[in-house]
């Protein structure tokens, strides 16, 4: 291993930008499942591509509430092999359906995997809604993920371009009102007056991706003056177009212009990069010396 790769390694990091399910590197998901044969793409044709993907091919796989345990158990156990100390990883509210339609066995699973890896990992588990989960579920199912104390953060995710958020903002503010930390994915394939909209409205304290206020300095100022963070995931990005050439995203901008971002793994099972390779490559691209990948790793690792 080459000495930068160790060294990165060696670091405690935390990964902050992570949909759990999904998260398993892919060496441990052919280990779990030696008879699955995948293969997987290096680049995916959009969100809807990779939707396809996850459809077509992972739920092949995928098909029982066991399999969602064992994804969600891998993710954890990928997280240890990456020197990761804080996962802060969302658990899908929708996938319910693989429990009976219970959300109290989803969230109980949440709560055994949480206390099987307590020692080796601080995993702090995001309650994931997906817009087009029924609103019926979101404040049934959602509200009671809230309740259960076992979730720490909420965090909302899909198509982004001509979605309402207004539907969420009770959800919202219920979730401030239980201390869980607010998180909202936007500004990926969507335009900077979206993630303007979306502060607006659901005032989140951290977003996922959220690169497309570097197209807008009043956007990136907005987000600077509410001190929002950016958990970017640049692998994420390239692999499903929304940043076309590693050396130009605008991770870099949006640092420089003083906003606090982080570095994740979004679907590490679906990007296949590592934190550690992640920020490897940043590196290597010299978007970052080490140094200031030492600063985007204690964003992370801070609270
Ligand atoms: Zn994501």
């Amino acid at each position: 291993m080459n000495s930068i790769l160790t060294k990165i390694q060696a670091l405690p990091k935390a990964d902050v930008h992570s949909h759990l399910h999904l998260a398993g590197s892919q060496k441990r998901f052919a280990e779990r499942y030696p008879n699955a044969n995948i293969t997987f793409p290096s680049r995916y044709n959009g969100l809807s591509g990779m939707i396809d993907f996850i459809y077509g091919t992972l739920n092949k796989v995928m098909i029982t509430s066991e399999d969602v345990t064992n994804f969600m158990d891998i993710a954890i156990q990928s997280a240890i092999d990456d020197n990761v100390k804080l996962l802060e990883a969302s658990v899908d509210a929708g996938l319910a359906r693989f429990f009976d339609n219970s959300i109290d066995a989803v969230i109980e699973t949440v709560q055994t995997l949480k206390e099987r890896y307590n020692s080796e990992i601080d995993f702090k588990p995001d309650l994931g809604i997906n817009k087009d989960l029924a609103l019926e579920k979101v404040y049934s199912d959602g509200v009671k993920c809230i309740k259960s104390g076992v979730f720490t953060g909420i965090d909302l995710y899909g198509q982004e371009v001509g979605k309402d958020l207004t539907p969420f903002v009770r959800l919202y503010d219920m979730a401030k009102d239980h201390g869980l930390k607010t998180k909202v994915h936007i500004g990926e394939f969507s335009d900077h007056l979206t993630i303007e909209n979306t502060i607006e409205l659901l005032n989140p304290q951290e977003l996922q991706h959220g690169i497309r206020a570097v197209d807008s300095e009043k956007t990136m100022d907005m987000i600077l003056e509410k001190k929002i963070r950016l958990n970017i995931c640049p692998t994420s990005n390239l692999s499903l177009g929304a940043v076309a050439h590693l050396e130009h995203h605008p991770v870099r901008k949006l640092f420089d212009h003083g906003i606090k971002v982080t570095i994740n793994t979004d679907d590490l099972i679906l990007f296949n990069a590592t934190i550690t390779e992640e920020y490897e490559k940043l590196w290597r691209s010299q978007l970052f010396t080490f140094e200031e990948i030492e600063l985007l790793n204690s964003n992370a690792l801070t609270l």
